[in-house]
């Protein structure tokens, strides 16, 4: 009986998804609880913050050369990497309040 079922689950898994997701997704996020919804969440340290970035809570930008934290959902409908897309920069003092 043939068994040639396309390929694995593993082989579509390192099917080259872009480096930046690869870095972002492998490179030490932690799994975070905030306001009900599961996060992976990761600091970016100020010599890694290289562009500005909006805010979401409180609509103010965050400067590059600013240390601060990018999140994602861990709870996507489409996946960790769909997420990843769809990060979002936080202040670090925004993103710890409740
Ligand atoms: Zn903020």
């Amino acid at each position: 009986m043939a068994r040639r079922r396309g390929p694995s689950k593993y082989q579509r898994a390192v099917q080259e998804p872009p480096r930046d997701v690869t870095r972002l997704a492998y490179g030490g996020a932690r799994k975070q609880v905030r306001r009900g919804t599961e996060w992976l969440v990761r600091e970016i340290p100020a010599h890694r913050a290289e562009k500005a970035y909006r805010c979401p809570d409180c609509a103010v930008d965050i400067p590059a050369g600013q240390a601060h934290i990018v999140a994602w959902s861990a709870e996507h409908l489409f996946g960790d990497e769909a997420a990843l897309q769809q990060r979002r920069h936080y202040h670090a003092h925004c993103w710890r309040l409740p």
